[in-house]
């Protein structure tokens, strides 16, 4: 039946072949349900399909070892729910997003490269420029993905700014606006000069910074604007901003400063205004008395605090910086200087003017741009906003209990849903506008006759205030997670429910389709299963999935009509935040430190199944991992492991054949079963898998990717090979040519025993690679295809049944009596060794039971039925038993095992001519030894000369050799007796 392996097991040669032929194949593609079918679609046989969503790489990534960890799980989880769907259901869809400001980033670099610029090429050209690089290396992270044998669906591969998902995004904004959740609007946002973009909250970094606290003095004015020669002294960590200020405030009920209550100050510097700028005191509760001087300039066009302070007391807001971070025309003198050669000219001129007070060092935090590094800008500028809270109210309801005590999302670990909550309650409205080329480009046009705004889902042609044609659309894009937050609900069909593959036509044929059919997707994906992604953007992604989700699925009615629950319209039913992959050390991967392991490094190494593995092992939820390659070479060492034993069975399997022993091949692919007469090991086997089985689907169930792996590599690599296969060989004694003579009866009897036992061997083989397919994917197909030899009931391995634990055909007491045979084989095998007795030499045993519990069976009967197994697999030659307390038991050493106790005989075999040979020349030889010794001792002349104590050694060595002789004598007698 199986065709050969190769004799050494190289990943490298089979992994690449297996993951060609899945793609090829489109093995995991998971197909619009037909909504025509009624038991595909009402019944929904097996429940829910399981759904999980790729979380998008960056256009521009490439992959490491997070990806690494989260895809494993990923894939862990979608193969073993194929496999335990009767109908093999499972999608894990795959794409990649337009990530706005890292693409851009990247191809604005290459301009430069090319002596040009983004402005240079100008919007159209750079936009079709960003196209051609995606084209060319866009692909690269998903490359990898399919050398790693992920079982996504490659069919519906999405890219964020497909046509399709790109009317998702416009709709949901044109929607949004429409309910008056979008809004226009000055705000403080966070500047990045050299990305020329607002960046949200999330996207800066921040620093520990060794800065300076500069004290300014503002002259005190009068009621007529001359000065009083006092000084109000400011403290600020961005003098240059003092450019825009507009109000200095103090703590009202800060004793030092109650005499400058309701005065005004002249801002230093400021030639723009003639004799500088005025402005007022203004008491605010804000102020910490304990900060610098107690006293603060107020820049409300440079810092959030500034402007909320700015809001409260109706201050105006100067902008005194440009997009790049230079002064511009507000900054009179310093107009164009950067901010921060301004910086040092302004402390230059205010120390001339005898106006600096001090410097003190400061240690604060700075927010940097995180993808370019440049210290952000707080700056105020006209944005676009989400009014966020009707969203956060239903995304915060989809995660606390309901009245039944369900949570239509739950997280893992549950932890982070604390962290969601309490992010979700204090959430801002998003700024949602970009100032980038690349994304998807604002709905919304201004009227440059009316000034007002029209937002709308076809490109306009004319104002829809005044219908005047001087239009022009919104530079700004959307944030890019405003697109990869609507995934849930766009790569299902939503708005237009146009399944994919029911071929319906583009964008511009809205309303021709029949929705039933369309939304085949939307009905059978939605909301999705599972979402498995990292800590880092629980709040960029996932919360705002969760935002979206439900606002736009709550309109999409159920299937029946009836309006959608909260339950249904989340994006997905459970998270599953995954933990960091460090280094063996424990540290952090990062490329400063250099500890960072490459993936496909690893993997060129050692396969991809023992990096999966090693991963697999260590992952449970909230726990980090310090990855070891010491562990994958460990693993690499079970896979051949695996790889020997499927040889050794396929060399039997042949053997057998040859004897017309053929495994019946209805009996594979199932759980195994054993009949009640069959023997303990094969009964042992086959409870063993079914209870690894159930272990295994339970720690899956709870996330212990540890708990499954280490279980399946037990099973595989102590019960399976060490153990059962070396039972098994017992049954196994190929060709049967039984003694001359043996009945036609006796042969079949024995033809039946070895086709049982090589049908369990099989079976259990064949099921175990099942078990840990979703594991290690390429070797499980490798040799499940060998062992069907080009004719396998399905296309792939992972196409079959997960093993699951069933209660008939299986006997659970086979267990705690093999654990009795392995502990006496085990304690044989110790005691073998206590007595330096040869590896090959087979001893006889005593065993003595010292309890009667009932295993089934009495202990003594139970061990004396398997005697062949302890024979062979301890090297013992005849057991015996006895009961406690027997005569003759009580020289014996024995060692209890718990239930049990054994005692080993060992006696030595002797060879009796060579014995006696070797006895009778002892003999001559100490006959020799006294006749000398009493020639000595006779003769006067030796015994006066020599002295006393040679003399009386002698004597000595003479009575020994004499008893040595009679000992010499009476073993040579008992030998020769004994014959
Ligand atoms: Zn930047
Ligand atoms: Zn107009």
């Amino acid at each position: 039946m199986p065709h050969d392996l190769p004799k050494a097991y190289d990943p490298t040669a089979i992994e690449d072949h297996w993951a060609e032929y899945w793609v090829r194949e489109n093995l995991f593609a998971q197909p619009t349900p037909d909504q025509h079918d009624p038991v595909n679609v009402s019944a929904r046989p097996g429940g829910e399909p399981f759904t999980i969503l790729l979380p998008p790489p960056n256009v521009t990534g490439r992959l490491h070892m997070g990806h690494m960890l989260n895809q494993t799980e990923m894939d862990i989880l979608t193969r073993w729910h194929r496999m335990s769907d009767p109908n093999h259901r499972a999608l894990w869809l795959p794409g990649t997003d337009h990530a706005g400001i890292a693409t851009q980033m990247m191809v604005e670099r290459q301009l430069v490269e090319e002596g040009t610029t983004r402005q240079q090429l100008g919007r159209e050209a750079f936009v079709e420029r960003v196209w051609e690089w995606k084209r060319h290396y866009g692909g690269a992270i998903l490359s990898q993905m399919k050398r790693l044998g992920a079982s996504v669906d490659w069919q519906r591969e999405y890219f964020t700014m497909d046509d399709n998902l790109s009317v998702a995004v416009r709709e949901a904004f044109v929607r949004l606006h429409e309910q008056g959740l979008i809004y226009r609007g000055a705000y403080i946002v966070n500047w990045c000069p050299r990305c020329q973009t607002a960046i949200s909250d999330l996207e800066v970094v921040y620093d520990e910074h060794k800065g300076h606290l500069w004290e300014i003095r503002y002259p005190v004015i009068d009621e007529a604007g001359k000065d009083t020669g006092q000084f109000l002294t400011v403290a600020t960590t961005r003098p240059e901003t003092m450019l825009g200020d507009t109000a200095v405030a103090i703590h009202p009920e800060d004793e030092r400063y109650l005499h400058l209550h309701g005065k005004k100050l002249r801002v230093p510097l400021q030639t723009t205004e003639e004799g500088g700028r005025e402005i007022p005191i203004v008491l605010d509760e804000w102020v910490s008395r304990g900060f610098g001087t107690g006293a603060v300039k107020v820049t409300p066009a440079h810092d959030p605090n500034d402007f909320a302070l700015g809001q409260r007391h109706h201050l105006p807001s100067i902008n005194v910086m440009d997009d790049s971070g230079h002064i511009n025309a507000e900054g009179g003198a310093y107009t164009g200087l950067d901010r921060y050669v301004a910086r040092k000219r302004i402390v230059a001129d205010l120390e001339a003017q005898g106006l600096l007070a001090g410097i003190k060092d400061h240690t604060h935090n700075v927010g940097h741009c995180d993808r370019c590094k440049t210290v952000v800008e707080p700056r105020l500028s006209t944005q676009w906003f989400i009014k966020i809270q009707p969203l956060a109210d239903k995304a915060i309801a989809a995660v606390k209990p309901d009245a039944d005590g369900k949570k239509a999302i739950n997280f893992t670990p549950e932890q982070y849903e604390k962290t969601y909550l309490n992010w979700m309650e204090n959430i801002h409205d998003w700024c949602i506008s970009r100032q980038l080329w690349w994304g998807h480009r604002i709905p919304a046009w201004h009227c440059a006759t009316c000034h007002k705004i029209t937002v709308a889902r076809v490109d306009p042609t004319a104002c829809a205030h005044c219908g005047s044609a001087e239009i022009t659309q919104e530079t700004d894009v959307l944030d890019t997670w405003f697109s990869s937050g609507l995934l849930p609900v766009s790569v299902f069909g939503w708005p237009n429910f146009r399944a994919r593959n029911v071929g319906a036509p583009g964008p511009s044929h809205l309303g021709t389709w029949d929705e039933k059919v369309d939304r085949a997707d939307f009905n059978a994906f939605y909301p999705t299963s599972l979402l498995v992604t990292g800590f880092d953007i629980l709040f960029f992604w996932v919360a705002r999935m969760i935002m979206l989700g439900i606002w736009f699925a709550q309109d999409v009615p159920e299937e029946d009509g009836s309006p959608r629950s909260l339950a249904n319209s989340v994006p997905f039913r459970e998270v599953y935040i995954h933990a960091l992959v460090r280094d063996a050390n424990r540290e952090k991967m990062s490329k400063t430190k250099g500890n960072v392991i490459d993936p496909i490094e690893i993997v060129k190494t050692y396969g991809t199944d023992a990096v999966r593995f090693t991963l697999a092992s260590m992952a449970s939820p909230g726990t980090d991992i310090a990855f070891n390659v010491a562990r994958t070479e460990g693993y690499r060492a079970f896979a051949n492991k695996i790889w020997n034993a499927a040889r050794f069975l396929f060399m039997n399997v042949d053997r057998a054949a040859e004897v017309d022993i053929k495994v019946d091949p209805a009996a594979l692919g199932g759980m195994p079963t054993t009949a009640d007469d069959a023997p303990l090991e094969a009964r042992w086997i086959v409870a063993e898998l079914h209870a690894t089985a159930a272990k295994v689907n339970e720690a899956l169930e709870n996330y212990r990717y540890d708990d499954a792996a280490n279980i399946i590599y037990q099973f595989f690599w102590g019960s399976f090979c060490d153990w059962y296969l070396e039972i098994a060989k017992l049954r196994l004694d190929f060709p049967m040519d039984g003694p001359a003579g043996e009945s036609a009866s006796e042969q079949a009897s024995k033809h039946d025993v070895r086709l049982a036992a090589l049908t369990t061997l099989v079976s259990v083989f064949e099921a175990a690679l099942r078990l840990l397919s979703p594991f290690m994917p390429f070797i499980t197909e490798e040799i499940w295809h060998a062992l069907y030899d080009g004719n396998p009931p399905a296309k792939s391995i992972a196409l079959t049944n997960y093993p699951s634990e069933s209660y008939s055909g299986v006997d659970r007491r086979a267990i705690p009596q093999m654990i009795l045979l392995q502990d006496l084989i085990r304690v044989t095998r110790e005691e073998r060794k206590n007595r330096d007795i040869p590896e090959k030499e087979v001893v006889p045993m005593s065993v003595i039971t010292s309890s009667n519990r009932d295993f089934g069976t009495n202990p003594n009967e139970l061990i004396k039925q398997n005697s062949e197994i302890v024979q062979r697999l301890a090297k013992i030659s005849t057991i015996t038993f006895y009961n406690r307390g027997d005569a003759g038991t009580e020289d014996l050493s024995w060692r209890s095992i718990g239930l049990t106790e054994i005692a080993l005989i060992h006696e030595k075999q002797i060879d009796v001519p060579a014995e006696r040979d070797r006895l009778t020349k002892d003999i001559a030889k100490y006959e020799k030894i006294i006749a000398s010794a009493e020639r000595q001792l006779n003769n006067p002349g030796f015994t006066a000369k020599a002295p006393a104590h040679i003399v009386e050694g002698l004597k000595k060595q003479l009575e020994e050799t004499k008893r040595l002789l009679d000992k010499t004598r009476r073993d040579l007698d008992d030998l020769s007796n004994g014959e």
